[in-house]
């Protein structure tokens, strides 16, 4: 789902897409001519990589995200505490695109499964 920047309303609109088995959901509205925030939530199952084994599993994702948009360079001034700050360059506003960040970063974190979180030789894993 993509929508053009100039074009995002200024009363909360609602979104929804869905990836694999993960759906992204929420509404986005303008709060400057610069600036659109998106209120969502990421939900599902996604698979990740055992740090230990290398087995894949699904892990449950229930994540809600305060994301600013910046149409360009984002100003600090602006940044406020808990939000994801986005820079988009082409006027575009890419959902998908996202999501995807949002699930890359989680496949960058320590994921272990059921097996090796059970198993005697448990090993700690700095983080
Ligand atoms: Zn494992």
């Amino acid at each position: 789902m993509k929508v053009e920047f100039r074009k995002v309303p200024n009363i909360a609109k609602e979104f929804k897409i869905s990836l694999n088995s993960v759906n992204f959901l929420g509404t986005f509205s303008r709060i400057s001519n610069k600036l659109v925030r998106i209120d969502a939530q990421i939900e599902g199952n996604y698979p990740v990589e055992c740090c230990k084994c290398g087995k894949e599993f699904a892990v449950n994702i229930d994540e809600k995200h305060i994301f600013t948009v910046s149409d360009g360079i984002f100003s600090s001034h602006d940044e406020r505490e808990n939000e994801i700050i986005i820079e988009i360059d082409d006027h575009i506003i890419n959902f998908e695109d996202i999501l995807n960040s949002e699930l890359e970063s989680l496949n960058s974190e320590y994921h272990i499964c059921n097996d090796c979180a059970t198993s005697d030789n448990f090993v700690d894993i700095e983080i």
